[in-house]
């Protein structure tokens, strides 16, 4: 049976190297190839955009994919449309796996929770002069503008160009996971006071939060944005197999 892996996340590698193992399961993970040195899964690797919901569906079809888990990141809510609307059209099986958030956290009622990266840039500014930034590179357009004056402290993964953060910034290059020793250090460093982070939810982000709350830092945590609904969803890599276990390949179908 061929299962197609849209990936890009943790949960998505721990599933690769648990379907691999699978008798008679054949999984192909798919990366959108948007860091230079992506961290691999286990297992056949595609790289790169199908070409929206036509060129997904076509996909699905010209490869016989029997069943598609969808793992990418909460906050990847196009890929996630696209494979709602390509597997019902190509009538493929699809189930969403993502984490759950960090709502459940114990100091979440202390933040200051915003709708999007333009809000979290307004709260940021107006919440302290020393902010440290791991909201993603996708976003950081909106936080240069309200936050140009401010010293932040910016932390990617693939290095900025030139002149896409204001001069006075400093850009961190490094990737999860991180250590609670770690992300003390850097904000004690920085003397940070004011956190910016997406509600990616999982542990290996986790600690920025918790060093954030021993320190005092005031936490700005953009919400995931609504996403598509799909057929059926899981929170952890366990269950995915699980219902993985479930599909039958295309010509044994009822
Ligand atoms: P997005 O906005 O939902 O997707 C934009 C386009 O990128 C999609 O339409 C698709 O292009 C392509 N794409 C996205 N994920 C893909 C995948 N796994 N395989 C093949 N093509 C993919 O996605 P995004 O927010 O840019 O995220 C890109 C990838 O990075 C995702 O796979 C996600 O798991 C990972 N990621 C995202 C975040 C985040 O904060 N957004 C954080 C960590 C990891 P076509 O329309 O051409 O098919």
């Amino acid at each position: 049976m061929r299962v197609l892996l849209l990936g890009g996340t943790a949960e998505a590698r721990a599933l690769a190297a648990a379907l691999t193992a699978e008798p008679g399961v054949h999984v192909v993970s798919s990366l959108a190839g948007r860091v230079a040195r992506p961290r691999l899964p286990v297992g056949e690797v595609r790289v790169g955009g199908f070409g929206g919901v036509d060129g997904l569906a076509r996909h699905l079809r010209d490869t016989a994919v029997d069943a598609v888990v969808d793992a990418t990141h909460p906050f990847a809510v196009g890929i996630s449309g696209n494979a709602v609307e390509a597997c019902t059209r190509a009538a493929v099986p699809l189930l969403r796996l993502v984490r759950p958030g960090w709502a459940d956290h114990p100091r979440s009622g202390e933040w200051e929770w915003v709708d999007d990266a333009a809000r979290a840039a307004r709260a940021a500014a107006a919440a302290g002069e020393r902010v440290l930034l791991t909201s993603g590179r996708q976003t950081l357009a909106a936080f240069t503008g309200p936050l140009a004056d401010h010293d932040v402290l910016v932390r990617v993964v693939d290095p900025v160009p030139e002149g896409e953060v204001p001069t006075g910034w400093t850009v961190l290059l490094d990737r999860g996971p991180y250590t609670l020793e770690k992300e003390t250090a850097l904000m004690v460093e920085h003397r940070t006071e004011v956190l910016v982070t997406k509600d990616s939810g999982g542990d290996l982000t986790r600690a920025k939060l918790d060093a954030a709350g021993a320190l005092g830092v005031h936490v700005v945590v953009v919400r995931r944005p609504g996403a598509p609904d799909a057929p059926e969803s899981v929170s952890d890599v366990d269950a995915a197999v699980r219902w993985t276990r479930q599909q039958r390949p295309r010509e044994r179908r009822d």
